[in-house]
């Protein structure tokens, strides 16, 4: 018969072995949706001089690529902020600036649909673009529409 710390011990080692395959699993999963692109030379230097920092250490990046991958997603968040403003909110629609359209930008218009409780963008024929989305993101607006309403579609919905 086995004693109470084999039995523990058997129990650990099967859960590490099956975090071990959680993670082997998640990679290879992972690597079919990577996809290569070049960056200079220099540029990679720099990185891997930074990630052996204490400092990044500590932060636990496992790679160059996880590395760069959250920059650009930083640097893609930024974008979006500054593409998109809120400009004005009517009753039956909500007006947002976009900053990519054309040299100043140009303002689009997000129909507010009474009969289907939804948002409709004028510029991209859509219930589901950038712009709709935009919307929800705008507490005061997201108000608004709950009062009359309105459901959003998706997940980052913040009143919810
Ligand atoms: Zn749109």
């Amino acid at each position: 018969m086995l004693d109470r710390y084999h039995i523990i011990a058997q129990l650990f080692s099967h859960i590490l072995l099956s975090i071990q395959y959680d993670i082997q699993y998640m990679v290879q999963k992972n690597k079919a949706e990577w996809r290569t692109v070049q960056l200079p030379k220099e540029l990679v230097d720099e990185v891997e001089k930074i990630l052996e920092t204490d400092m990044m250490k500590k932060k636990g990046f496992a790679s160059i690529s996880q590395f760069i991958a959250r920059s650009v997603n930083h640097s893609i968040e930024e974008y979006e902020q500054k593409r998109l403003q809120h400009s004005n909110t009517y009753d039956d629609k909500v007006r947002i600036l976009d900053n990519d359209m054309g040299r100043m930008g140009d303002i689009v218009t997000v129909f507010l649909k009474d009969s289907e409780k939804k948002g409709f963008c004028e510029y991209c024929e859509s219930d589901n673009c950038v712009h709709v989305k935009f919307m929800w993101e705008l507490p005061d607006v997201v108000k608004i529409l709950k009062k009359h309403g309105f459901n959003s579609a998706y997940d980052n919905d913040i009143t919810s």
